[in-house]
């Protein structure tokens, strides 16, 4: 078990490709965690283990490493930048005790990391940022810091400038300290700043004593008076203000070219807080203070199920100490009670047997069945529930089948699995077309989960765009007559019936009723009649979809004492309709959706370009609480929105989020009309 104050859980986040995994593969390294480092190309690296992640270069989902810098215990977790995958990040950002967020030298990259920012800060996560990939020869460390400042406001400073960049990217210049260091040298050995950035060098330590200053009144004070402050003082307050989220330091790295990287473990031991310096709260506001001897509290962060080795439920211990067979409850489903099966911590997809883990340790644990990821772990009685995070509601769906029906019988059981391992999935049936479907984040979130559902439990599914929920109905009222006669061997089969079928509203659905006169068709018979009208009114003569909206009259008609049945009545009913429908003016009617798109204001026109290209109808505009976004309202053809969610990302960089609710059906004017 590793004393609380030597622990770091940090969490490795940023955009896609930034170069996460990478930079923890060189971190492991660095630390003699690993003998030899991997490389994403050939899908080597400790952290991109899954086949789905190293097929396509992209992280799918969080993974766990450790490493050792001297005393310190850092537990790593290269977090999904894709995203498809942010509720994934979200879950880990629970369980840590910072972040780093890696970023490109690329200033116009930085508006991609306002959701990942936005919930670093709603969860007043201390943070830094690291811009990676300085060994690139159009590298812009100065433009891409300004437009992180622009973004997230005076907070963010520069620690660390480069020294270079592109292959002159040979050093750094550590602003608190004001002295430059030359990789492999020694960190103790400084060299001379050079002249051609020098001043640009005190501007940029301007900007970080400022920052510092304004939490510490004492080095304000300094700073006004013109009295440099002491290398210590500014170290004391770079700890202090950076554990607790106030300032958000920027570090340099070239994490493929292994340069700068043992200043960042560095700093995340110096400036990221152990977790016991934030206090922990349950779900309804107690403090969790980590106390090792005390009942255990632990929450689980991801869950993974292999098929061969069992499940794993990575926990983030709050308090007490776990052995691999404590017993547990599970006090968010009711107090289910169970016995762990091994304790382990993981590097990558290695797990490694421990024997015992305390307060702000992340370890693995086998096999709790029913367990899913954000329930909590207790001692029995512990009485303490922590809040879960919120996945966000699926905004892709695709229409799912086995493709083997053998595998029919095995579906539900292998989604389930599915679902325990990704939270933000779901399956369900859609209510208009009763098709089942399975939902998520985006289009790459389902397609992985696909792939998944291939290689560990070997069921193949067919997908495809979810069907439109199609409706028919007529806009002319018509009187039809038909008759049903049929002579077989004994008596015959006999019903004549005249049905009158008029248009209703919108949303009427489907009604019937009679005016029959004298008894010319008898009681008896209304029901078969009606179930008749409704077996005709299930499929509609242009596209088979169901006929709403309609109403019918059973006006007149004619039976025979002998040969007139319930099914000869049934018969002929359905018959009237299906002859009368084509008759009666049959339009397709379509799904209209509801739609809500919010995006910074700079998007606006893209949006309303793309929703325009749908024959959306747009109803208005708001600006948001913060008037930094722009809500657009719109109806929108449900045929056309198949794939808006990604269409939406590619029109605002990602920036820009919707939601969608079924409004009611209109005619199609582009389908199909009868006479
Ligand atoms: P992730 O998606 O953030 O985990 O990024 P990866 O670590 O998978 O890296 C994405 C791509 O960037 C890979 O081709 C890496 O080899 C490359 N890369 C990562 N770090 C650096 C770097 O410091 N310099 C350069 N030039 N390329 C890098």
């Amino acid at each position: 078990m590793t004393d609380i104050s030597r622990i770091r859980n940090i969490a490795i986040a940023g955009g896609h490709h930034a170069g996460k995994t990478t930079l923890v593969e060189a971190i492991l390294e660095r630390c003699g965690a690993i003998a030899r480092r991997g490389n994403v190309a050939d899908g080597t690296t400790t952290t991109d283990h899954e086949p789905e992640a190293i097929d396509h270069e992209r992280s799918t989902g969080a993974n766990f490493a450790h490493a050792h810098d001297g005393e310190t215990s850092l537990t790593l977790v290269d977090c999904p930048g894709y995203v498809d995958f942010f509720d994934e990040t979200k879950l880990v950002l629970a369980a840590v005790d910072a972040v780093a967020i890696v970023v490109e030298p690329e200033p116009h990259k930085v508006a991609q990391l306002a959701q990942l920012v936005a919930e670093i800060e709603a969860r007043r996560l201390p943070h830094c940022f690291i811009v990676n990939k300085l060994d690139r020869p159009e590298a812009d460390f100065g433009a891409t810091l300004d437009a992180l400042q622009r973004a997230h406001g005076r907070h963010v400073v520069a620690e660390h400038v480069p020294f270079g960049t592109g292959d002159a990217f040979v050093g750094y210049v550590d602003l608190g300290e004001r002295r430059a260091v030359r990789f492999g040298d020694a960190p103790h050995i400084s060299v001379a700043i050079p002249g051609d950035i020098e001043a640009s060098v005190d501007a940029r330590r301007t900007q970080l004593l400022e920052a510092l200053g304004d939490f510490d009144d004492h080095l304000f004070e300094e700073l006004v008076e013109g009295i440099e402050p002491s290398p210590a003082e500014i170290e004391r307050d770079l700890c202090a203000e950076c554990a607790h989220d106030q300032i958000v330091p920027v570090l340099v790295a070239s994490a493929l070219g292994d340069r700068g990287i043992a200043a960042i473990v560095d700093a995340f031991v110096r400036w990221f807080p152990a977790p016991d310096v934030n206090v922990r709260v349950d779900a309804s506001g107690g403090i969790v203070a980590p106390d090792p001897k005390a009942p255990v509290v632990a929450q689980i962060c991801k869950t993974i199920v292999n098929p061969q080795s069992g499940k794993l439920s990575i926990v983030r211990v709050l308090r007490g100490t776990l052995s691999p067979d404590t017993l547990l409850e599970n006090a968010s489903q009711r107090g289910r009670r169970f016995r762990a099966t091994g304790l382990f911590r993981l590097q990558g997809k290695r797990a490694e047997p421990v024997t015992a883990a305390g307060p702000g340790e992340i370890v693995a644990l086998g096999r709790l069945d029913g367990a899913v990821t954000g329930d909590t772990l207790a001692t029995p009685g512990a009485l303490v529930v922590m809040a879960t995070v919120v996945c966000a509601e699926p905004v892709y769906a695709v229409a799912i089948r086995p493709r083997e029906r053998l595998d029919e019988a095995k579906l539900t059981a292998m989604l389930d699995r599915l679902l325990e391992e990704d939270p933000a999935l779901r399956v369900a049936r859609a209510p208009l077309t009763n098709e089942l479907q399975l939902m998520g984040a985006g289009e790459v979130h389902v397609a992985t989960a696909t792939e998944r559902l291939a290689r560990k439990y070997r069921l193949v599914l067919d997908t495809h765009d979810p069907a439109v929920p199609y409706r028919e109905t007529i806009t002319r009222t018509l009187d039809h007559h038909a008759r049903y006669k049929h002579q077989t061997g004994g008596h015959g089969q006999f019903a004549d019936v005249t049905l009158r079928i008029e248009p209703r509203e919108r949303g009427y659905g489907i009604g019937f009723s009679e005016a029959i006169v004298g008894g010319v068709v008898p009681r008896q018979f209304f029901p078969a009649v009606e179930k008749g009208v409704r077996d005709a009114l299930a499929s509609g003569p242009l596209v088979g979809a169901p006929v709403v909206d309609v109403h019918v009259t059973l006006i007149d008609g004619t039976y025979h004492a002998v040969d007139s049945s319930e099914a000869s009545f049934r018969t002929v009913a359905a018959l009237a309709i299906r002859e009368a429908l084509p008759n009666a003016g049959a339009v397709v009617l379509e799904p209209i959706t509801r739609v809500e798109t919010i995006a910074p204001h700079a998007y606006t026109s893209a949006i309303v370009a793309l929703l325009s290209s749908k024959r959306a109808h747009i109803g208005g505009f708001e600006a948001n609480a913060a008037g930094d976004r722009e809500h657009v309202r719109a109806l929108v053809p449900q045929a056309h929105l198949a794939h808006f969610c990604t269409e939406l990302r590619t029109a605002t960089q990602g920036l820009g989020r919707f939601t969608t609710a079924h409004d009611r059906f209109e005619i199609a004017p582009e389908m199909a009309r009868a006479t």
